[in-house]
């Protein structure tokens, strides 16, 4: 199922929590919702679910309006950050619970699902989930993952148009993050449903998602694909939220025809990036540049017109098995620099290092990508 929201806004009394948000959900993919916290993820993934409605603005299901339908009206599946199980009841029950609902008939409730029908679905759930052995177990004795697994298999076992995830990883513990990442990823394959998935966490974002909306306060920064976000910023606020290290930056300013760092008038920007500048024709700005892009100077090569050099000093080194993440300080500015040379760094070290062309990102005034 297709899902789109037009112009949807949020307010709980005077705090605007979602503005003006239009965007599709593609039909059969995985969308990630992301942004920091208070950002307004959950207010849009409940908006969708039905669990709260717009102060304004539309949700559409397949070209259906369905925003003032109620969530046991939009066929959505939803699982969360603790996984509501019922304690006195084994897996398996638990799994059985949604089948077991009556339908009021004409003089008597009568079973939605026959016997056979419920014994059947579990079995698939259960080896689609891989919680076979653990079948005839108490909530309590399963291990966090585990207990995730069955939520949602109970969600899914209802065979739902819509799968609504908010941060349904952040329990557990980081070793296992990874395999329910995995598991989710496995699940989308065989369901091909449309899924949406809340997350604060951009390295979960960029390992899960087919599309990422990132969120800044109510508003959605950019939508794209992990690549286009990583590679593509379309904002300052979005090129420091995405990647696994900070990205560097320094101010310039354009003064007689020429761009030069704020921190140090003597050291111009390569010279690509110079004349893209002048072409805008911004008078100062922000450039930036990814911790892992930079190279340590080597005295045997030159430098040349596309790349510009930054001598520093080593102000902190951690290690981190093959990598060291340095941070340096150029003329009073932080630059992190992350290095998986074998040489060893450490505090009060000067070190040069050099910044290409191509990896720089400018930035106007307002902190918006040129
Ligand atoms: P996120 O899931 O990204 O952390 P939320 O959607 O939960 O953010 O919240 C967005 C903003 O709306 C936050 O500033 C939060 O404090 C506020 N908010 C959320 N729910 C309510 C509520 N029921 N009443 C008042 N403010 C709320
Ligand atoms: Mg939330």
């Amino acid at each position: 199922m297709n899902i789109e929201i037009k112009k949807l806004t949020k307010n709980y009394g005077k705090k605007i929590a979602l503005k003006d948000a239009s965007l599709v959900f593609p039909k059969g993919k995985i969308t990630i919702i992301l942004g920091p916290s208070g950002s307004g993820k959950t207010t849009m993934l409940r908006l969708i679910a039905g669990l709260l409605y717009p102060t304004s603005g539309e949700v559409l299901f397949d070209d259906t309006n369905v925003s003032n339908r109620p969530a046991n009206k939009r066929n959505v599946a939803m699982a969360f950050q603790n996984y509501p199980l019922f304690p006195h009841m084994t897996v398996v029950e638990n799994l059985r619970f949604p089948l077991e609902s009556k339908k009021e008939g004409k003089l008597f409730k009568f079973n939605v699902y026959s016997e056979e029908e419920i014994e059947k679905k579990v079995n698939e759930i259960s080896s689609l989930l891989h919680i076979e052995e653990h079948k005839d177990k108490y909530p309590s004795q399963l291990s966090g993952g585990e207990k995730q697994r069955v939520a949602i298999g109970r969600e899914l076992i209802r065979d739902p148009d819509v799968f609504l995830f908010d941060e349904p990883l952040s329990n557990i513990d980081a070793r296992l993050r990874y395999e329910m990442r995995m598991w989710i990823r496995k699940l989308h394959e065989l369901l091909n449903k449309t899924m949406i998935y809340v997350t604060h966490d951009q390295s979960e974002a960029m390992a899960l998602g087919d599309m990422i909306v990132l969120l800044d306060d109510g508003k959605i920064a950019q939508v794209g694909s992990p690549d286009e976000l990583y590679y593509d910023p379309s904002s300052k606020f979005v090129a420091q939220f995405i990647g696994n290290y900070p990205m560097n930056f320094l101010s310039f300013t354009v003064e007689k025809n020429k761009c030069k760092l704020t921190a140090d008038k003597k050291n111009s920007l390569p010279e690509k990036a110079s004349k893209f500048i002048l072409s805008k024709g911004i008078k100062k700005g922000t450039l930036g540049f990814r911790a892992e892009t930079i190279r340590e100077f080597d005295h045997k090569k030159p430098i040349d017109k596309d790349m510009f050099k930054l001598e520093c000093n080593v102000e902190d080194v951690e290690k981190v098995l093959d990598q060291q993440i340095l941070t340096l300080n150029y003329r009073g500015e932080q630059i992190f620099y992350v290095t998986k040379t074998k040489k060893r760094f450490s505090k009060k070290d000067s070190i040069s290092v050099i910044v290409y062309s191509d990896d720089i990102y400018i930035f106007d005034e307002k902190y918006e990508r040129v």
